[in-house]
């Protein structure tokens, strides 16, 4: 809202790292009557979200769906595997990492954490090392981000796959995609994943309140001889009644409803020209910055994430300051800094149901408010990335490369 105005004028603009805005065509799916969720309707639902979203996540194995949040589908990949008092290796890449260390902990497993100055993803060649030194091959699992929504800086799986195998470790493979699914190349199956977590609030467009366990043949075996107590996150009661099209309780419909809309438009777009858009407003967003003369979080081009960009504010100014100036001013929401950058960095998401014109329109309202909350800066962020989203629709290979 205006400091002017006393009411809310046109749409807000969304722009934290997810939840990410609806498409109007989600809402209207989700906008439909209750139906039984033991009858045959739901049944041809149930199916349909439960064969697509294997596609988005790229494996032929079986894809569980929780009523959950992401934490929840995190918690599910730990208890379905692994034992009290189990080693796991995990990469501090930010907040989100260290609070999946955290539940870890209080299942009672052991983490190891490789430390990083959170301006990096997952090393793979630091994981190999790791692995290398567990001489008698105690590490049961290998857990990492493949997008660290707190800083944007994303790590490359199919790398750090290499990595265990270099090793020769037979430890599981788990990776986070909550903000990188259905918005950047993922694929459980060739990457070698075990298990998978994902999810609905990102790239998949929907409310949050949904996530996933995309699972391997090796996850599958391990949770044979798992220990960790577990009851509502149980694969195998799931998988029973996901055969015959329903839950072992009562599902969130209407986000099923949701998601099959998801599915449907994702693949109507072609997965690859989502993964190209979200690169084009990346780089656009990194222009921005740049010209500005701000810096961004992620330190190492290799890691840039395409989801969401970090932006560093000088010395002196606090970010949070101005997220709640911009906010108050121009009705838009940027997502907040945590842990040691708290008050550092601001984060502006580019994912989702996002195109072109609505980033140019963030980026247009962050100058103005850079501008105006006294915040040193160059002009002429706006006018790079415009020119090279032009550049990227004149010539879209070109693009790509950057
Ligand atoms: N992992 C990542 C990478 C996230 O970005 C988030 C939330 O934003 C989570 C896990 C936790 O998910 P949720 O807040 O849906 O429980």
């Amino acid at each position: 809202m205006s400091k002017n105005s006393s009411r809310p004028v046109g749409r807000h603009f969304l722009h934290i790292p997810g939840p990410t805005p609806l498409p109007d065509r989600v809402l209207r799916a989700m906008d439909t009557p209750i139906i039984d969720h033991r009858g045959p309707e739901f049944a041809k639902l149930a199916k349909h979200c439960l064969g697509g979203i294997k596609t988005i996540f790229k494996t032929t194995n079986p894809v569980i769906i929780y009523t959950a949040t992401g934490t929840g589908a995190w918690e599910a990949a730990l208890v379905n595997t692994l034992s009290p008092g189990d080693r796991v290796l995990m990469v501090e890449t930010g907040q989100f990492a260290t609070l999946w260390k955290t539940m870890a902990e209080k299942l009672g497993l052991r983490p190891e954490f490789i430390k990083t100055d959170w301006r990096i993803g997952a090393d793979p060649a630091a994981i190999e090392d790791h692995l290398r030194r567990d001489k008698n091959k105690e590490i049961k699992a290998v857990c990492v981000l493949h997008n660290e929504t707190s800083t944007g800086c994303l790590s490359p799986i199919a790398e750090i796959r290499k990595a265990i195998d270099a090793a020769g470790h037979p430890a599981l493979f788990f990776v986070d995609t909550i903000s990188s699914l259905a918005s950047t190349d993922y694929r459980h199956d060739e990457w070698g994943v075990d298990v998978t977590v994902g999810g609905a609030q990102k790239g998949l467009m929907l409310p949050p309140g949904m996530s996933f366990n995309a699972v391997s043949d090796k996850a599958f075996a391990a949770a044979k001889s798992s220990q960790l107590t577990k009851s509502f996150w149980a694969w195998d009661d799931m998988l029973a009644m996901n055969k015959i099209g329903f839950f072992p309780y009562t599902p969130a419909t209407q986000m099923l409803h949701g998601l099959s809309a998801s599915i449907t438009m994702l693949h109507e777009e072609g997965l690859e020209n989502v993964f190209a858009r979200h690169h084009r407003l990346a780089e656009a967003t990194r222009r921005a910055v740049r010209a500005w003369g701000l810096e961004i979080m992620c330190r190492d081009a290799k890691y840039y994430s395409p989801t969401v960009t970090a932006v560093l504010l000088p010395d002196g100014h606090d970010a949070d300051a101005f997220r709640h100036f911009a906010l108050d001013t121009f009705n838009i929401s940027y997502g907040s800094s945590f842990g040691r950058y708290a008050g550092k960095y601001f984060r502006i998401g580019h994912l989702g149901d996002v195109n072109e014109g609505m980033l140019a329109g963030a980026l247009a309202i962050t100058e103005m408010a850079l501008a105006l909350a006294g915040i040193p800066h160059k002009k002429g962020g706006v006018q790079a990335a415009i020119d090279y989203l032009i550049a990227a629709q004149a010539s879209p290979a070109q693009a790509a490369a950057e």
